[in-house]
């Protein structure tokens, strides 16, 4: 009782913070913010909702009795709640918490497989000695260890192979290893593709350590804008996206022994269109190996479309995992996922394990990290250490380190995660899920051919794939913050893959300079909607890269080089005409950063904010302020203090450093002389608009926009420096759905440029 007295005092402490968080103005990124000046998420939630629910056919009849009535029925069944074993925890548990998150457990996720190989594993841990060696003893504890020599055979017997294993098996890190070591790295490279960058990196990382190789060795990574390979190199990691640009290159792979498609159930678009270009090449390539290794069961799928190509299964290892849902609907997801991740920290022993949650972007993680610190703050020895681990794209390479490292004795670790911890990094030691339910995900509409990001509801299989990761090196608990109700009814089974739901145009532009003209006729395993490739061609033949009878011109065939979206290619390669090649590319390099510009820390948000007017002087619009603070950094031979001075994130700036240094080669590789021209505002924004003029948009009453081509209400985004000018007519980067459809980064532009540049696509009424 003691114990519990003591654990309401500190629950009291952090409740306390919390209330406190209402009355502190939150540090939040510049780019997160709404109208009100601050993130609605409740708000947010219920837009993605009620997109979500628009989206599928007929709305549910009150779906909130039917729940209830479900649910009456589901706690009849499981009384238990979060936490509790029995009925008296669960009384305690209520005695700590008086303002928790209700859960209800549902169903258990089958343990499998879980062998009694765990006496060897500490055998053979128990006699390692130095780092290495147990790196090397750890390889042999993997899932697919036991199956290495089959695989071998398998391979060996079959040109392609589909591969299935459960997540952590060892899919990813071990079997170019075993490749390797059987001698086909003798007859080219290993090249093994993943969808996200940052797993490309780590697992490359990784790799090279239990190979006692210097990275960028023998084994090495390339994702765009970053090469890190050498001519000693043999199994290269990249992005789906990198393979796809070495076939313009080498359009027969020649210099590569086997290809290794992993994480294929993610069904990315460049892992879609891969396939195809794989299958090609295998037929007239008999010494080419290939391999397309996928974490989920629906393996048949990729057989077939191989023309049966045999499956290799690895047997998982599977802890239980039980599955608790909210009691009621969350309207605020964020923060619900922090108070249960507090409530577990604070109930459970600390060596029990850790927690992973997962949220939908860098921004999301960093308010939740934030909100986190500023809760557990002061408690000191009260509660055990907790360490927060962010995970996400654009996360610095010296801090994705961070998650593989073991938990120090007495802590936990909570990683705060996009869905990059899905499936693609495998993170030891989780124990608990928490599992919001939502995505960010791109979203298309290709009657419109409008493109924006929405924050969406997941799929069964991505739920399912989130709790597994609770499972993996012992039972495991996922708390999904959303009821079962909505786990049933309202997820779909599969998430819909993107090329089924995404602009086409880059892709057309490259299978066009590929050689490849007859896009409907593609193996596609899905093929997009035929009114998708018809928009991506339309805008292709706008951009004038494609001609009337769709052949790729000599503008096209530039703006293939540049591995861009075709309208920011289009921008660079018009900077010619307008003779300002070298501030395009800087602005160029800006946008692709990917990552946020500018930071507010909370005690200095107006000083912050001041800076960042500066740079906004003249109301010039989004795009020339981008080049002046890339111009000021450069003035100040790219000083860190400057950032610092400027409240600008110095690792931003480097990367985009990087970016316009790879954009200055490809200038000179397209023959496009580099011409500064920073005086002619109205050349800069001509070049702008020679890409970006399906992008403009007219002002209409009340600060909403209209986009001109295919009309809908818009409005320019908070952190725009053009929020409060709102000039008549507007060119932006893109469209963002939070609380509703905003432009970021946005110009002025004057409409007869529209007439002047895009003729054929505008003709103008007034
Ligand atoms: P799969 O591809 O089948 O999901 P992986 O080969 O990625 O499996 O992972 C096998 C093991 O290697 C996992 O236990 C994982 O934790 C570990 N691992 C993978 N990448 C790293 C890394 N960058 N640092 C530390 N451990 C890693
Ligand atoms: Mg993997």
């Amino acid at each position: 009782m003691r114990e519990l007295r003591y654990k309401k005092q500190i629950y009291d402490l952090v409740k306390k913070r919390s209330q406190e968080d209402d009355n502190v103005n939150e540090y939040r990124m510049p780019d997160a913010y709404d109208d009100e000046g601050g993130v609605n998420q409740e708000k947010r939630f219920s837009v993605a909702m009620e997109r979500y629910r628009d989206s599928k056919d007929g709305d549910k009849m009150n779906p909130f009795a039917e729940q209830e009535a479900w649910e009456d029925h589901q706690i009849g069944k499981a009384t238990l709640k979060y936490g509790s074993k029995n009925k008296k925890q669960a009384d305690d548990y209520n005695f700590v918490f008086e303002d928790q998150i209700e859960f209800i457990q549902g169903q258990v996720m089958g343990g499998v497989n879980v062998d009694d190989e765990v006496n060897e594993e500490e055998y053979e841990k128990s006699i390692a000695k130095s780092a290495h060696e147990k790196l090397l003893a750890d390889r042999k504890t993997l899932p697919v260890y036991p199956y290495r020599e089959s695989l071998l055979k398998a391979v060996e017997d079959h040109q392609v192979l589909v591969i299935v294993g459960e997540t952590g098996s060892g899919k990813t890190t071990q079997i170019p290893q075993y490749l390797h070591e059987a001698g086909y790295t003798k007859r080219g490279m290993i090249g093994c593709t993943q969808p996200r960058r940052v797993a490309a990196m780590s697992v490359a990382a990784r790799v090279s350590q239990e190979m006692n190789v210097k990275l960028g060795h023998e084994v090495g990574y390339s994702i765009r804008f970053e090469d890190c390979t050498s001519d000693k190199t043999v199994l290269k990691y990249m992005t789906d996206g990198m393979l796809l640009r070495e076939f313009l290159g080498e359009p027969d792979l020649q210099s590569y022994s086997v290809v290794m498609v992993d994480e294929a159930h993610e069904r990315t678009l460049s892992t879609d269109i891969l396939f195809g270009l794989v299958k090609d090449i295998a037929r007239f390539r008999p010494d080419l190996k290939l391999l397309i290794s996928s974490a989920t069961l629906d393996a048949e799928k990729f057989s077939d479309y191989f023309d049966s190509a045999p499956i290799f299964k690895i047997p998982g290892r599977r802890f239980p995992v039980e599955i608790n849902y909210t009691k009621a609907p969350e309207a605020d997801y964020l923060d619900a996922a922090i108070v249960t991740a507090l409530q577990i920290h604070v109930t459970q022993p600390p060596g029990d394990g850790d927690i992973l949650v997962f949220l939908t972007g860098q921004e999301e993680i960093e308010t939740a990290e934030e909100i986190l610190k500023h809760r557990t703050r002061g408690l000191g020895s009260k509660i055990a250490e907790l360490i927060i681990c962010p995970i996400y794209a654009n996360l610095p390479t010296e801090l994705q380190a961070k998650i593989f490292e073991p938990t120090p004795e007495g802590a936990r670790k909570v990683v705060l995660a996009t869905n990059i911890a899905e499936t693609s990094l495998t993170i030891d030691g989780i124990k608990y899920v928490i599992d919001p339910g939502f995505v960010k995900m791109k979203s298309y509409n290709p009657r419109t051919g409008m493109e924006s990001l929405l924050i969406t509801p997941i799929s069964k299989a991505s739920a399912n794939q989130r709790a597994g990761r609770s499972g993996r090196t012992g039972p495991g608990k996922c708390f999904r913050l959303y009821t079962a109700y909505n786990y049933f009814n309202d997820l779909d089974d599969n998430t819909v893959p993107e090329i089924q739901r995404t602009n086409l145009a880059n892709v057309v532009l490259s299978l066009k300079s590929l050689g490849i003209h007859d896009l409907l006729n593609f193996d596609f395993m899905d093929p997009p909607p035929a009114e998708a490739l018809l928009k991506a061609l339309e805008l292709l033949f706008a951009l004038s890269a494609l001609n009337k009878h769709g052949e790729l011109t000599k503008v096209g065939r530039k703006m293939a080089e540049f591995p861009l979206d075709p309208m920011l290619s289009k921008m660079i390669v018009a900077s010619d005409k307008y003779k300002c090649s070298d501030e395009i590319i800087s602005i160029a390099a800006m946008l692709s950063i990917g990552s946020s510009i500018f930071y507010r820390p909370k005690d200095k948000q107006v000083h912050a904010d001041n800076a960042r007017l500066n740079f906004h002087m003249g109301n010039v619009g989004d795009h020339i302020a981008l080049l002046k603070v890339y111009s000021s950094w450069k003035e100040t031979n790219f000083s860190t203090q400057w950032c610092y001075e400027n409240y600008i994130q110095v690792r931003s700036m480097k990367r985009a450093r990087d970016i316009r240094d790879q954009l200055e080669g490809l200038l000179e590789r397209v023959e496009i002389e580099l011409v500064s021209n920073p005086g002619d505002l109205e050349a800069i924004k001509k070049s702008i608009t020679s890409g970006y003029f399906p992008h403009s948009a007219k002002m209409q009453k009340n600060g909403s926009y209209r986009t001109v081509k295919h009309p809908q209400t818009v409005y320019i985004h908070p952190s725009s420096g053009l929020a409060q000018v709102l000039p008549r007519w507007v060119v932006y980067h893109e469209l963002v759905l939070t609380t509703k459809e905003y432009m970021r980064q946005v110009s002025e532009l004057k409409p007869e440029w529209l007439v002047e540049i895009a003729p054929h696509y505008y003709q103008l009424k007034d």
